[in-house]
């Protein structure tokens, strides 16, 4: 670790120069080896070096310690306020470095942030999934206040003055430390950095700036969603925090089961029923699919678990201009209950094949 330089010397002023003298040449340093305006390698570096310094040196007691101590004296106020020097604190630096040259208080201080994510569902039947569909869900969502627009003020009525930091926004918080007690200067709570407070509240919010409204949103659900899928509506959430973005909202799409048909992906299985008589002779049947009846010719001597596929007469797949199959599976079906003429001609197809059997051997 390098050696810390002399807080003074980092300054270019004299041991007992006073807080204007200090505070001079701390902005002409800090202009001339700002990053904005100077490249130079390690100009970073001495931005930091400089600032860290002046915190040390406008501040009455650690300038106390610092005197008395060297920089161990300020050692002892490590992680106070020492943590913004470090790497990632270089942000926090260079606002507060922009404030001190512009006299901007405010609005830049508040962090806009993000509104929060709206979670719904939505239950829809295969065949909506099929061909997509619209649907209107109901949601309840935080927006602005209709009256005052997210102002939280009154309309007409006009902010004063923060009384807690006199309109600067920041205020003076004393600590107790090892060197006994000493000034922080800390974004003001009751303004929030604002320097404003709003006197006459809002009647409709009451100071909040929102409320709640149900709103009943249409969306397009695209062809070839699956059970599970999720959809975003990107910005459609609730209202941000001081300008920040709304959040989203994120519908979890249901798919029904069907009464007939089993999805496998983008694939549809359907098990087709057929006699004895059509396994063995053959038939022309006919079979539901999505996409309309199709026409099925089972060739004689079909056997249970045989497949036919029909290309195209499944669910597309999503976002993709193709779609999957209908998978139909034979399921020959044995006769539980027999007429008495039924009966006989069974037997004597019984007989018949086991002749054929016979000559077989
Ligand atoms: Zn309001």
């Amino acid at each position: 670790m390098a050696i810390k330089r002399d807080y003074y010397e980092i300054l270019g002023v004299k041991k007992d120069a006073g807080s204007e003298d200090i505070k001079k040449a701390f902005r002409k340093m800090a202009f001339q080896c700002h990053p904005d305006h100077n490249h130079d390698d390690g100009a970073e570096d001495r931005f930091k070096e400089v600032n860290e310094a002046y915190e040390v040196l406008s501040n009455a007691e650690k300038r106390s310690a610092y005197d008395r101590f060297g920089h161990a004296g300020i050692d002892g106020f490590s992680g106070q306020d020492f943590e913004g020097f470090g790497f990632g604190g270089v942000g926090s630096i260079f606002e507060d470095f922009y404030e001190f040259f512009s006299g901007a208080t405010s609005s830049t201080r508040r962090s806009p942030k993000r509104g929060s994510d709206i979670h719904s569902q939505v239950t829809i039947t295969l065949e909506e999934a099929t061909f997509g569909c619209q649907k209107d869900i109901d949601i309840s969502r935080i927006e602005n206040c209709t009256t005052c627009h997210g102002t939280r003020a009154k309309p007409g009525s006009q902010p004063t003055r923060c009384p807690d930091c006199n309109g600067n926004g920041r205020v003076q918080r004393v600590q107790q430390s090892l060197f006994g007690r000493f000034a922080n200067i800390v974004t003001c709570p009751r303004c929030e950095g604002e320097g404003k407070t709003i006197t006459e509240l809002c009647p409709r919010c009451r100071g909040t700036g929102k409320e709640k409204h149900k709103r009943s949103i249409s969306i397009e659900i695209p062809a070839g969603v699956n059970d599970g899928n999720e959809m975003r509506l990107s910005g459609q959430g609730n209202v941000g925090e001081k300008g920040g973005p709304a959040g989203n909202i994120f519908i979890t799409i249901t798919v029904l089961p069907h009464q007939l048909f089993k999805r496998d992906g983008a694939n549809i299985l359907y098990e087709l029923p057929v006699n004895f008589a059509q396994a063995a002779l053959g038939a022309d049947l006919t079979v539901p699919t999505l996409h309309g009846e199709v026409k099925l010719k089972v060739p004689a001597g079909s056997q249970t678990g045989q497949v036919f596929q029909f290309k195209g007469k499944g669910i597309p797949y999503l976002n993709r201009n193709r779609h999957g199959d209908q998978l139909v599976r034979l399921l020959v079906v044995t006769p539980e209950r027999l007429s008495k003429q039924q009966r006989q001609l069974f037997q004597e197809l019984a007989d018949s094949l086991s002749k054929d059997d016979k000559k077989g051997k």
